[in-house]
């Protein structure tokens, strides 16, 4: 396929305008505005398109073609609040260039996803604009920054029945060297808080002879979770895991980049026992972790006082591997907690929606999407078994059973959810072509895949 300079400069013409709209979920701003944006280039790109009420912004629908191939591509059109404004070098909602990128909320994530795979699929349609010969449905949500409140009930509501192959994932990465990371899974999340209440009120601490103290009840519940090693320690945790399958196991036997190179790009002073160069990246991708987010409770003013609290409270969170149901994690926490006689902790779930999936990475359209990611950005991709975060896939993954695919042009320093958020120009360019060329091939494949004798037959 080819794109032109008209293509991209149309692109980016695309990209300054939804970037114009201020589509703050968290604030509830023009997402009605920004969805009836995001349905028009939709349609002018010859999609179906429907607007669909979610429990904050509305879904943009987007359908075309049809065969035995489906194509999901997931974006959203929300961003996360400009604030703090004054670190901004140039206003958040006016996309700006400089020095070889382009800076403005929602430039990488996900309105700048979103662009490049809209100019990419025009300039595909340019070429070949007769009837597609799969399925493709684009869906753009309003509320991702916010939790993806209505998403998996919306889909369920919407396409019943829908067996899809791939989805298109709202983002990827590219490394510090720009070689694009394909994430193939992430992990679930469960998002906890414990509470403990010992007393009517805060008392003289000289009572500590005798009362007990809930923080220190908190932490002695929460020192008995996990061991040095980062090992959760609750009965069952691990039981429902599988084991990875050798294609994963030889993707995480080759780290991308070193463990010394994290610690030195996050600042991380020490690890936890026994990670090392030869499993750290293992265990980001495929091991569950248990986090403290932070403990509240007693006297944290300046000066001294001696005060034994009557309250206290501790935010943890669960990041979770396949198998893994967050609601049965925090059966197991609780029957944890009561079997070590903190049943007086209280245990209240603040997330527990997002479960972990993985695809196989050796689906012939990933492979196909490498492919052309190595011939448009020089460097062969690295597949990702798992990101080491959790997003809301499994609606895709596991109800529509689609293999999931996250190419896209989030580097580095794109500073998501931060000033100064933006994009590469190249990477925005490069990853236009990728997708021209991406959708051309499918379409290719869906022909030759349609048209092939059945297997077994000669
Ligand atoms: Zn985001």
């Amino acid at each position: 396929m080819s794109v032109t300079d008209e293509t991209l400069a149309q692109a980016r013409q695309i990209l300054t305008d939804l970037v114009a709209i201020p589509s703050v979920s968290a604030r509830r701003q023009s997402l009605d505005a920004c969805a009836a944006q995001v349905a028009n280039l939709l349609e002018t790109a010859g999609l179906r398109t429907e607007v669909h009420p979610g429990a904050v912004g509305p879904f943009v629908i987007g359908e075309t073609g049809a065969g035995e191939f489906t194509l999901i591509i997931y974006n959203h059109y929300d961003v996360q609040p400009e604030e703090p404004v004054a670190e901004w070098l140039s206003p958040p909602f006016a996309l700006t260039e400089r020095e070889g990128r382009l800076f403005g909320r929602g430039a990488a994530d996900d309105k700048g996803e979103f662009v490049s795979r809209l100019a990419g699929w025009n300039a595909f349609r340019a070429e070949q604009p007769g009837l597609l010969p799969f399925r493709l449905i684009w869906i753009v949500d309003g509320e991702e920054e916010v939790g993806n409140p209505s998403l998996a009930d919306f889909l369920k509501k919407r396409f019943p029945y829908l067996r899809a192959d791939l989805c298109w994932w709202e983002f990827g990465e590219i490394d510090s060297s720009g070689r694009p990371v394909v994430l193939m899974g992430f992990k679930g999340i469960l998002a906890v808080e414990l509470a403990c209440t010992t007393a009517r009120a805060d008392l003289h601490s000289s009572y500590g002879a005798i009362a007990d103290n809930p923080l220190w009840r908190l932490s002695a519940a929460i020192a008995s979770l996990r061991n040095a090693d980062g090992r959760v320690l609750i009965e069952g945790f691990y039981d429902e895991i599988a084991p990875p399958d050798d294609l994963t196991k030889q993707l995480v036997d080759k780290p991308p980049f070193t463990l010394d190179s994290m610690m030195d790009a996050t600042g991380v002073k020490n690890v936890l026992k026994g990670v090392k160069e030869g499993n750290f990246y293992e265990r980001l991708n495929l091991a569950p972790c248990l986090n403290v987010n932070g403990f509240h409770g007693g006297y944290d003013g300046e000066g001294a006082k001696s005060v034994l609290p009557a309250q206290g409270s501790a935010k943890l969170d669960f990041r979770l591997v396949p198998d893994q149901d967050p609601r049965r994690i925090a059966d197991l926490l609780r029957a944890h907690l009561d079997r070590l006689g903190f049943e007086d902790i209280e245990l209240t779930i603040l997330d527990a929606e997002v479960e972990a999936v993985r695809s196989p990475s050796d689906h012939w359209a990933v492979t196909l999407g490498c492919e052309l990611l190595e011939r448009h950005f020089g460097v062969s991709p690295v597949l990702q078994p798992s990101s080491p975060a959790s997003g809301l896939a499994q609606p895709f993954v596991r109800d529509f059973g689609a293999t999931l695919f996250g190419a896209g042009l989030t580097h580095h320093g794109a500073m998501l959810h931060s000033p100064n958020e933006n994009i590469i120009i190249d990477q925005f360019e490069r990853m236009i072509r990728f997708a021209s060329d991406f959708f051309d091939a499918l379409s290719a494949q869906a022909v030759q895949r349609a048209n092939a004798p059945p297997s077994g037959s000669r």
